[in-house]
C-alpha cells in the first residue's frame, strides 16, 4: 500500500455481522422448525433442494442416523460446542475449533469429515488432514462474523505498511481466521494461536523486544497483552477503514501490540451490569477472553471455550454460575450439571447466528451426496495457503505447555 495512493475503503460491515441478532429471541425455544420457516429469519442461508425445506426434525433425524450406518468408518462428524442441539448429537467428537480439527487429522481412515461449525474450522481441518481426506461444511453461509472482519486484502495492505515501516512487528492470528491470514502469518515469522494459548504465543515474542500485530479480535489481543504487563497506552487498534490503520508512525512506534479492530458479536453482548445482576444473585461469573476489558476485568474466571467447560463441570454441587458465552454450550453446561444453578449472563437468547446456520436439513443434504457418491459443499483451501497455515499451526503446536 503506497500511503500516497491511500484510498480510504468503503466501510463496510459483515453481512454476518448485521445478521448477528436474527435469532435472538425472549423465551428459551431454541427447538429447530423446518428448513422452509428458518428462511424467514432474514440471514442469507445456502440454497438445498426443495425436498429438504419441508421435512419435519423427526424425519430429519431418522433419515441422518440411516445415512450414518449406511458410510459407516469413512465419515467422521465433527460438532463445535456452540452448535444447536439438533446437530451436535449427531457427531462423532465434540470441541472447540482447535481440538476438532486435530481430531480430524487423527482419523485417517475417514474419507469424508464433515465439519459442523463455520468456515475458518473446515478450513483448518482441511490444512490439517491429508490430501484424499474431505472436509465439508453443511452450509456454505456459515462464515464467522469475526473472521469476516478481517478480509485478507485489508490484511496484506496493512501488513505491507507496517512491514516497510518497522522491522520489529510479528503477525500473530487468531485461530478464527481465513486460511490466508494464517498463510500470512506462517510467511512472516509469526504463529496461530487460540484462546487457551494466546498467552504463551505473545511470551515468544514480547521478551525478546518485538512487537505483535495480532488478527481479528482485538479483545482477545487486548486481554492478553494486559495480562501479560503491557501498559494501555501501548496498545494500538488498526482501523482498516482509515488511512494508515488511523494512526500516526510515531504511535506505530510507540506500540507493543497493534490489534485489528474485529470482534465476536456473540461475546461483545456481555456487559458490567450483567455481572453485577448475576454477582448479586452469588454466582461465579466466568467468561471467554473474547469478551471486553471491562468485561474480563470484573469477571471471577477467564478462559477458553473447554476451560469453561472444565472449571464449570468440576465446580461443587450447589454452586452458582453466570456464564459469558453461546447460548446454546451454557444451556448443554446446565443440562448436564442439574446439581449447579447455571445460567447465561445476557437474559436475551442470542445464539451464534453463524454456526446456528447449520441447520440438520444441511447435514442430511450432505451426507445424501456422500451416499450417492457426490461431494456437496468441499471446502479447499489451495497448496500455498496451506503449506504456510501449516508452518504457523506447527509454531503453535510447538509452544512451551
Ligand atoms: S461465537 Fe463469535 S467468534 Fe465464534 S463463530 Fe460465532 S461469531 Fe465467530
Amino acid at each position: 500500500m503506497d500511503i500516497k495512493t491511500f484510498k480510504p475503503r468503503k466501510l463496510e460491515i459483515p453481512v454476518t455481522e448485521i445478521e448477528q441478532a436474527s435469532f435472538c429471541r425472549l423465551d428459551d425455544n431454541l427447538r429447530s422448525k423446518t428448513l422452509e420457516e428458518e428462511f424467514k429469519s432474514g440471514v442469507k442461508w445456502q440454497k438445498v433442494p426443495i425436498r429438504y425445506l419441508k421435512m419435519k426434525p423427526d424425519e430429519i433425524d431418522s433419515e441422518i442416523i440411516k445415512m450414518k450406518s449406511m458410510i459407516g468408518d469413512k465419515l467422521f462428524i465433527l460438532g463445535h460446542h456452540y452448535q444447536r442441539e439438533e446437530v451436535i448429537k449427531f457427531a462423532d467428537t465434540t470441541g472447540d475449533s482447535f481440538k476438532l480439527s486435530l481430531e480430524a487429522s487423527k482419523v485417517k481412515n475417514a474419507e469424508y469429515i464433515v465439519f459442523c461449525g463455520v468456515h475458518f474450522m473446515a478450513e483448518t481441518a482441511d490444512i490439517l488432514t491429508t490430501s484424499n481426506q474431505k472436509v465439508i461444511l453443511p452450509n456454505m453461509a456459515a462464515g464467522c462474523s469475526m473472521a469476516d472482519m478481517a478480509s485478507a486484502e485489508d490484511v496484506e495492505d496493512a501488513w505491507k505498511f507496517v512491514e516497510e515501516n518497522f522491522d520489529d512487528f510479528i503477525p500473530i492470528t487468531y485461530m478464527n481466521s481465513t486460511a490466508s491470514i494464517k498463510s500470512l502469518c506462517g510467511k512472516n515469522g509469526g504463529m496461530v494461536c487460540t484462546s487457551s494459548n494466546a498467552k504463551a504465543s505473545f511470551e515468544q515474542y514480547l521478551p525478546k523486544g518485538k512487537k505483535i500485530f495480532f488478527f481479528p479480535d482485538q479483545h482477545l489481543g487486548r486481554n492478553t497483552a494486559l495480562s501479560l504487563g503491557v501498559k494501555k497506552d501501548e496498545v494500538k487498534v488498526w482501523n482498516p477503514f482509515k488511512e494508515n490503520g488511523g494512526l500516526t508512525l510515531d504511535e506505530l512506534n510507540k506500540t507493543k501490540v497493534l490489534v485489528w479492530q474485529g470482534h465476536c458479536s456473540v461475546h461483545t453482548r456481555f456487559n458490567i451490569d450483567q455481572i453485577e445482576e448475576a454477582k448479586s444473585k452469588g454466582a461465579n461469573v466466568i467468561v471467554h477472553p473474547e469478551c471486553t476489558n471491562e468485561v474480563v476485568s470484573q469477571a471471577d474466571y477467564v478462559g477458553s471455550t473447554e476451560y469453561i467447560i472444565d472449571v464449570v463441570n468440576d465446580a461443587e454441587p450447589g454452586t452458582k454460575w453466570g456464564v459469558g458465552t453461546e447460548i446454546n454450550l451454557v444451556k448443554r453446561l446446565a443440562s448436564q450439571n442439574p446439581d449447579k444453578e447455571i445460567f447465561c449472563l445476557d437474559p436475551i437468547v442470542c445464539p451464534c447466528a453463524t454456526m446456528y446456520r447449520i441447520h440438520p436439513a444441511y447435514l442430511l443434504w450432505v451426507l445424501d451426496g456422500i451416499a450417492a457418491g457426490l461431494v456437496i459443499n468441499q471446502v479447499d483451501v489451495d497448496f500455498e495457503k496451506k503449506v504456510n497455515s501449516k508452518i504457523a499451526l506447527e509454531r503453535m503446536l510447538n509452544l512451551p505447555k
